[in-house]
């Protein structure tokens, strides 16, 4: 097995209900707790193991706004895992999630310089390294209904952006999501193998404003201002 997540850029929305999601699931799960740094003060900041980037493409009036959610890629090579002393970080054999031990880390950050993705969390109060579990803690709990044997992210996207299963399943949601947009994977030269891919946002329909034959109530007021203006 391969499990991953398939994240649509056309539909993401920038909401950030699955970073928050993600957080309020993994501080009371296994990971936990993330902690918060001035959660109320100038300038706070905490461990987020999902991080939404934004960023503007093109140049007015062609531009767009895209919104950029980035959590660990669960590399099939990944460098966190081979730069790592302790043996803490790991890829499990049977479906691919890459975890920290925490009992064998000890917070030195290697990893965390070794992922070319930001994907690492150093939660300084406990000293030790935490990341994306792909909910492990939930996609196999029994005691959920079938339905809801998914990351929280995925759960809470309010725009089903994100897709969870398996990429070794060519009938997987993630297989035939990625296969019906030609789903990517982020920086694929860097040799990583990220298992994680994202859908590109399509073009923008030209849509025909309608011509109006008469001049519109506020063109009219504008002309009058002008003129008055003018006197
Ligand atoms: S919850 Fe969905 S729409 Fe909102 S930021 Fe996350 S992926 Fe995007
Ligand atoms: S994205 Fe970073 S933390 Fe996740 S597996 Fe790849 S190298 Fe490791
Ligand atoms: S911080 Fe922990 S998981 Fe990361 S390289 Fe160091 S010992 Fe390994």
């Amino acid at each position: 097995m391969r499990l991953g997540l398939v994240v649509d850029l056309d539909k993401c929305v920038g909401c950030n209900a699955c970073a928050i999601a993600c957080k309020q699931w993994n501080t009371s799960g296994t990971s936990g707790s993330l902690t918060d740094y001035r959660p109320y003060g100038p300038d706070p900041s905490g461990v987020f193991f999902n991080r939404i980037r934004h960023y503007e493409t093109g140049t007015y009036p062609e531009n767009k706004t895209v919104h950029f959610p980035m959590s660990c890629m669960h590399c099939e090579e990944a460098a966190c895992v081979t730069v790592c002393p302790t043996g803490a970080s790991y890829k499990r054999e049977e479906d691919g999630i890459v975890l920290v031990d925490p009992e064998k880390c000890m917070g030195c950050n290697y990893c965390a310089w070794a992922c070319p993705y930001g994907a690492r969390e150093l939660d300084r109060e406990e000293g030790i390294m935490k990341k994306c579990t792909l909910c492990v803690d939930r996609i196999y709990d029994e005691n959920l209904p079938k339905e809801e044997r998914k990351p929280a992210c995925v759960m809470t996207c309010p725009t089903t952006a994100r897709y969870f299963g398996d990429f070794d399943d060519p009938n997987s949601e993630v297989s035939l999501a990625s296969k019906k947009r030609e789903g990517q994977e982020l920086f694929p030269e860097l040799g990583y193998k990220p298992v994680n891919q994202y859908l590109s946002p399509r073009k923008k329909v030209e849509t025909k404003q309608h011509e109006t034959k008469e001049p519109s109530l506020v063109k009219q007021v504008k002309d009058w201002v002008n003129q008055v203006v003018e006197l």
